[in-house]
């Protein structure tokens, strides 16, 4: 699929969004609900068919994501239908696997209002967050459908995709993430049991209403939501299952290969991310960039920028540091009043280690912009920004994933580089400057699997910037996902046999 204008649809929907009304529970309704097509079935009736598809359900209005699995019967009943669906599913055509992707990808933007509305009101995404959001998982879609055909085109070789693929994505990106791994492993002959995140069991239910909807058969995609970790560790435990596809920390990687030494793990974990700015930047973009980094999704993101290091000038002189302040304390944090705000709420309640960042300072650290809590749910805090981190403390090396920056300073960019590689993770990193031997340097240096150069260090764009990390940021095998060969990832490739 060709790299879409976000920006224009980000227009558009703003304006869509801007005509909608609050419900009788003060949820935001959104207007936009293009082309309704009235015969086809409603989300009740959906919920319905889940339910028949799936094993036993509760479905209703409030619990249409409900398709429990309350007994290791139930896993085995899941497990055993898509591997029998898988026998069917490998035989079709890379090019009618395509077509059906692309559909899926059409039915995707058909439901776009209702997208972003149920990541909304579930994890409270703002619509500068959720709308692009929307067109990745779009664009996986499309760009995995194209992929699909490259597998039947191996010289000498079979591509043996694995019967079964588990997709467990994470909630911090409930639609996009999810359908990455969905439509890799559908375009590469694989069924998938897909299980969304606890936090986002209606999003998990409207992606799989869509991928339904555009004709992929309900035994090859299942939608479970396990009543209990010990069926979740069931349904990873099943030598069924061949692949994994996970997005989510370090340690659950780790636990899924203690229970499946065998699995074929394809794992997007955490980050530690920075942002290195130069004398020889543009501030103002960079100042820009470093926020929206910091605090998109109020930082939850393994993407996100959580330090910012400045290089000589840049750090002595008052200039950066004060736009940056400036800048961050502009942001509008005021959700669910206004979903078009910037920095939106944490979509979990913080554990022990984020709210020990949003209130403790480590001993030489300063707040230049204390984070304050701004409702009782303790779940709405203004961004804060501390100075003086240091390298090998805490804050330089550990994940908080909320929205909190930390500033920290660099002699040389030598110097910045190495504080930049001093932790075990290596997801994204940013450099802003304006030289040539500069960028060369760092590009020569930088261990982290996504590098931006002057501009944000989140939002990869599927195709043009296939996403994955190095170190800890990655666990298991495997190509970026929305790139090159991530597909061959879902399997083997074997030699065909040449007979004379
Ligand atoms: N792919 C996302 C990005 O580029 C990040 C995904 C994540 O946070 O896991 O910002």
């Amino acid at each position: 699929c060709t790299p879409k204008r976000r920006q224009n649809r980000l227009t558009e929907a703003r304006d869509d969004f801007e005509e909608t009304q609050k419900d009788s529970q003060g949820r935001w309704r959104f207007s936009h609900t293009a082309d309704t097509d009235p015969s086809l079935p409603s989300n009740r009736e959906w919920a319905t068919t889940i339910s028949e598809n799936i094993v036993s359900s509760t479905a209703g209005e409030e619990t249409v994501a409900a398709h429990r699995i309350s007994s290791k019967e139930q896993v085995d009943l899941v497990l055993s239908k898509a591997q029998r669906a898988s026998e069917e599913w490998r035989k079709k055509s890379a090019a009618e696997r395509a077509e059906l992707l692309h559909n899926v990808g059409f039915e995707l933007a058909r439901r776009r209002a209702d997208l972003l509305e149920v990541a909304a009101s579930e994890v409270g995404k703002t619509l500068d967050q959720s709308d692009p959001e929307v067109s990745e998982a779009i664009d996986f879609a499309h760009y995995y459908g194209e992929c699909a055909r490259e597998l039947e085109t191996i010289p000498g070789a079979t591509f043996k995709p694995a019967e079964v693929t588990l997709v467990t994505p994470p909630w911090n990106f409930p639609l996009a993430i999810p359908m990455g791994g969905i439509t890799a492993a559908l375009a590469a002959g694989s069924t998938v049991v897909f299980k969304p995140a606890s936090a986002t069991q209606r999003c998990g239910a409207i992606l799989a209403e869509c991928l339904w909807a555009a004709g992929v058969d309900p035994d090859v995609m299942q939608l479970v939501v396990p009543d209990n970790s010990s069926l979740g560790k069931a349904l990873v435990e099943d030598p069924r299952v061949g692949n994994i596809v996970l997005t989510g920390s370090s340690e659950t990687a780790q636990k899924f290969l203690q229970w499946r030494p065998d699995v074929n793990l394809l794992a997007e974990t955490s980050g530690k991310n920075a942002i290195i700015v130069t004398p020889s930047a543009d501030l103002d973009l960079a100042v820009k960039d470093v926020v929206y980094s910091a605090f998109g999704h109020a930082g939850q993101k393994c993407s996100a920028a959580s330090l910012v290091i400045l290089v000589g000038s840049v750090g002595t002189s008052q200039r950066f540091y004060r736009q940056l302040i400036d800048a961050t304390q502009s942001l509008t944090v005021d959700w669910p009043q206004n979903p078009m705000g910037e920095v939106g709420p944490l979509s979990v309640l913080p554990g022990d280690k984020l709210m020990r960042g949003l209130t403790t300072l480590e001993p030489g650290q300063r707040w230049a912009l204390a984070p304050r809590r701004l409702d009782a749910t303790n779940r709405l805090w203004s961004p804060g920004v501390r100075s003086g981190v240091v390298p090998g403390s805490e804050f330089h090396t550990v994940e908080y994933f909320g929205p909190l920056l930390g500033v920290m300073r660099a002699d040389t960019l030598g110097e910045a580089i190495e504080i930049q590689n001093g932790t075990e993770f290596g997801l994204t990193a940013g450099l802003h400057s304006l030289d040539t031997e500069e960028i060369r340097l760092w590009l020569d240096h930088i261990h982290a699997g996504n590098v931006y150069v002057n501009r944000t260090i989140t939002g990869a764009i599927v195709r043009r910037q296939p996403f994955g990390g190095w170190k800890l940021s990655a666990v298991g095998s495997g190509a970026k996902a929305g790139g090159p060969n991530y597909l061959l990832g879902f399997g083997d490739i074997e030699q065909r046999t040449q007979v004379t």
